[in-house]
């Protein structure tokens, strides 16, 4: 079980995805992450812990080197692991190796493993401990 929330227009995203992110937390609460999409480039924060803890990182963020993020596209996820330790690696949003592909995910998908090694004796190199990431490679 997890939440997850997507927008697309023209609001500020960042207190859309968030405020969406608070209300779905009693459907998973050990790790959180949001990607937008400024220009044609994802921009991904994740972090374990509540969705305080995201919110704390963002503003950081904002205030930091990068400022301000003004995507109008964007999801993000709340998570409650079944494959994988509850840390920041294994967060949602999964990317492919591209980069292009930010993917978020509830539930499980029974044959990843199978699907895993495939990916990786075709020389794909997996980040996370997730099924998700299987489906995002
Ligand atoms: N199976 C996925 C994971 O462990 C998704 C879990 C969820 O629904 O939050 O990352």
């Amino acid at each position: 079980m997890c939440g997850i929330v997507g927008y697309i227009g023209s609001a500020p995203i960042l207190p859309i995805l968030l405020e969406g992110l608070k209300r779905l937390e009693y459907r998973g609460y050990d790790s959180a992450g949001i990607s937008v999409i400024k220009g044609s480039k994802l921009f991904t924060t994740k972090t374990p812990g509540k969705i305080a803890n995201l919110e704390r990182l963002i503003a950081a963020n904002e205030n930091g080197k990068n400022g301000k993020v003004e995507a109008h596209i964007g999801i993000a996820h709340t998570r409650w692991a079944t494959h994988g330790a509850p840390n920041e690696v294994n967060a949602h949003p999964h990317h492919d190796k591209s980069g292009q592909i930010s993917l978020v995910h509830n539930g499980i998908i029974e044959n990843y493993s199978v699907l895993k090694r495939q990916l990786q004796e075709a020389g794909v190199v997996f980040k996370s401990d997730t099924d998700t990431e299987v489906l995002a490679q």
